[in-house]
């Protein structure tokens, strides 16, 4: 099924289910007011999600049941986080690092990292280290 067709199949349920709730009951029941606040509900979804042009096709045009399609954007993006993630480097390396942030790393170490672009720095010294950890139970009670 494509995406477009599973979001519509979301708005379609959603408005059948709330359409007499919100005194909107007289458009669900006229298939032309009915399609066209449908059609509308599933654009604005699929902007919100991002679900729009890109790679030279409509993520929303993906059929989730072709292997070939899939395939097809997961490698488009790929390459797109490829590509990012080089920009974000360039950044990285002329960033001053004025500013740095304590915080977990994925693996869990508390690490310094720049404010500004994000690069992790090291390790935090054993006094950051404290402060940091003290801080977040001061948070939690
Ligand atoms: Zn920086």
């Amino acid at each position: 099924m494509k995406i477009r067709e599973i979001i519509k199949n979301k708005v379609t349920d959603y408005f059948r289910n709330n359409a007499e709730y919100c005194g909107i009951l007289d458009l669900y029941d006229n298939k032309k007011s009915r399609d066209h606040i449908i059609n509308i509900g599933t654009s604005i979804l699929s902007s919100k999600w991002e679900i729009e042009y890109s790679g030279g096709k409509y993520i929303i045009d993906i059929d989730m049941e072709n292997e070939e399609d899939i395939d097809k954007k997961t490698k488009d993006l790929e390459s797109k986080i490829k590509s990012l993630k080089g920009e974000l480097e360039n950044i990285q390396e002329i960033c001053t690092h004025a500013e740095c942030v304590i915080k977990f790393n994925k693996k869990k170490s508390v690490k310094k990292y720049c404010k500004s672009c994000d690069k992790e720095l090291g390790y935090a010294s054993d006094r950051e280290r404290e402060d940091f950890l003290k801080g977040r139970e001061n948070k939690k009670s």
